[in-house]
């Protein structure tokens, strides 16, 4: 009895922490569709851009879903650290009651985040993840789909994983790269190394393509496939890959435009994966 206290303690303090556990391995051996990347930094310049300055500050376990959200969107504070290969054990983050969106099919997710990752507010991330869902032009928005984070041991539709770069190999099959993210399965995986610096050229803040590789992977999720530009000088769909390239597009990374849903025709491009 005295043991089953203890250990439920346990537990109840790693719920308070954002619970421990393991994700059995991928049973897909095949990649669902890779991601890519799209805005510029390897060393992360874009961190230091002053109109992000106010993300420390809003990093503090305030619970609305704000697009203006924290270090999440990478303030001058956030300093993110990952090994190539973390514990591939993940901390799921609590669940927060609100429903996302005002009409359509409830998709309930989690937040998992994998250890070794180092320098992501937990509250802040989860914030920006719902901010992205619930914004004007995001999946929620045209009344299709609706959203709602769910906590530790509670059933959900899909998994938001936020791993390293090593990790992301493993669960998403195909060709290792390293690079960039996919979805496979229930999983949306979002590989960490694009996270933090984003990737070459995208022409757009890093909080912007974090909000595209949020809503690319879990359109995926939603059980859209891949798309092309639709001109150059045209807004990147959503659906494109443009963690790869844009092709003539201009960074862009919503569902809807204008509270229309924006697509380009189904196809993708032949490009090649960097090297990380
Ligand atoms: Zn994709």
């Amino acid at each position: 009895m005295r043991k089953m206290r203890v250990a439920a303690l346990g537990i109840a303090a790693a719920v308070a922490a954002g619970t421990l556990y393991q994700l059995p391995a991928s049973p897909f051996a095949r990649n669902g569709y890779p991601e890519r990347p799209a805005a510029n930094t390897s060393t992360g310049p874009s961190q230091n851009d002053p109109g992000e300055a106010e993300n420390q500050a809003a990093s503090d376990p305030g619970t609305k879903v704000s697009p203006k959200t924290s270090s999440a969107s990478g303030g001058p504070a956030e300093q993110i650290t990952y090994p190539q290969q973390g514990t591939v054990r993940y901390s799921v983050l609590p669940g927060n009651p609100a429903a996302i969106g005002r009409a359509g099919t409830l998709r309930t997710f989690q937040i998992a985040i994998e250890g070794g990752i180092k320098g992501v507010d937990r509250t802040a991330f989860a914030n920006f993840v719902r901010a992205t869902y619930a914004a004007p032009q995001g999946w929620a928005s045209g009344g299709l789909w609706r959203f709602r984070q769910v906590g530790p041991g509670q059933a959900a539709d899909f998994t938001l994983m936020l791993v390293t770069p090593s990790t992301r190999d493993t669960i998403c099959g195909g060709g290792p790269d390293r690079y960039t993210s996919c979805r496979i399965g229930d999983r949306v995986v979002l590989n960490v190394a694009r996270w933090a610096h984003g990737v070459p050229n995208y022409g757009a803040p890093l909080p912007q393509y974090r909000q595209y590789m949020i809503n690319h992977e879990t359109g995926h999720r939603l059980g859209r496939g891949h798309e092309l530009c639709p001109a150059a000088g045209q807004p990147a769909p959503v659906m494109q890959q443009q963690t790869l390239g844009l092709h003539g597009c201009t960074a862009y990374a919503w569902p809807y435009l204008g509270h229309t849903r924006y697509k380009g025709r189904l196809g993708q491009y032949d490009d090649p994966i960097p090297s990380s």
